[in-house]
């Protein structure tokens, strides 16, 4: 009995990410795949991307690429500051480059399982664009 219940339990949960994964579009920010959710309103494709506003100015390129036959939407956030890359450990990530706000960190997604806005659901560490270093 034990098991039938787990068998129907996951058959359910493949039918859920099925339907999601043929209507959802992917979305990648800077060439990492993200867990956001992308929204449509008729034609239009909203896509909730987080900006850091670390300083007094900030600057920022956001580019979309929308693929309606691949299903997915490419995002560019480009920052004249994440150009000035040193050899220093990034502080923030301790230098594995994955997101310290996530859970587990490099998920993606924050203690509620929901989508963590600070790196864009990339799990990638947004201070250092996930490479370990500042
Ligand atoms: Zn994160
Ligand atoms: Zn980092």
């Amino acid at each position: 009995m034990r098991n039938k219940l787990i068998v129907l339990l996951i058959f359910v949960a493949g039918l859920g990410i099925g339907f999601a994964a043929s209507d959802a579009y992917q979305v990648s920010v800077n060439g990492h795949p993200s867990k956001i959710q992308v929204e449509k309103d008729k034609e239009t494709l909203l896509v909730p991307i987080t900006l850091p506003a670390a300083g007094e100015n900030d600057q920022f390129t956001v580019t979309l690429h929308r693929d309606d036959t691949a299903k997915k939407v490419d995002v560019k956030i480009e920052s004249p500051k994440l150009k000035l890359r040193g050899a220093t450990d990034c502080y923030y990530c301790t230098g594995n480059g994955m997101c310290a706000n996530d859970y587990p960190p490099g998920s993606g997604r924050n203690y509620s399982n929901l989508t963590d806005g600070g790196c864009n659901g990339t799990g990638r560490c947004y201070h250092c664009s996930g490479t370990g270093k500042l």
